[in-house]
């Protein structure tokens, strides 16, 4: 199996455009993530073939600005929700109230509605903080986002069955939000990063 290191979208359509082989490894220091060419190939597949492969369904201003309208117009009830410049700062442990309470408006969307976060960042203690505050669980682990068993591993939880149109995820970035979950079929919205409106509002 041949794989990659590169995770930067750029590299990646660079390289492609310049048939260069993609070739590497893991780099345990930088924590760099592999990719295997196939899948690659499929993501490009879908970023040039396409109809906009690569961007989200809805793109929003911040998290506070998707109402339950909006996903009632995308018909989901399933959440999976980035957790770092998504619903908090890098690395936070604390949601703050707004988007608490944000969390509990978009629970109540419909009766099956469920809801879970998403992270390439495991941290047990973050993760029971969250869970405590929110009462909605963090998943992580082994795969990371845009790894088909990352979302697989979220889908299950879910308990969102074969039909994934009913799926939303929400996050910040394209490279690890966005196009996974589209790879899979399931519908994205992107927000800001939280750092942007920070820097912003300075
Ligand atoms: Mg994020």
């Amino acid at each position: 199996m041949e794989i990659v290191s590169k995770n930067s979208l750029h590299e990646i359509q660079k390289n492609f455009k310049s048939n260069k082989t993609l070739k590497g490894k893991y780099h345990k220091k930088s924590q760099m993530f592999v990719y295997t060419k196939r899948w690659i190939e499929t993501v490009y597949r879908i970023i040039k073939g396409g109809k906009n492969g690569h961007n989200p369904d809805k793109f929003v201003s911040s998290f506070l600005d998707i109402s339950p309208t909006l996903l009632n117009e995308l018909g989901v009830i399933f959440l999976i929700i980035d957790l770092d410049q998504t619903i908090v700062p890098h690395g936070s442990f604390d949601i703050d109230k707004k988007h608490r309470n944000h969390l509990k408006v978009l629970g109540k969307i419909s009766e099956k509605t469920n809801i879970c976060f998403l992270t390439n960042r495991p941290d047990h203690k973050r993760e029971y903080i969250i869970d405590r505050d929110t009462g909605i669980k963090v998943i992580s682990g082994t795969f990371r986002k845009p790894q088909k068993q990352a979302y697989q591993a979220a889908i299950n939880y879910l308990k969102a069955g074969e039909d994934y149109s009913k799926i939303v995820m929400i996050g910040d970035r394209v490279w690890t939000d966005i196009i996974g979950a589209r790879c899979l079929g399931i519908k994205t919205i992107q927000v800001k990063a939280i750092l942007w409106h920070y820097l912003f509002s300075l």
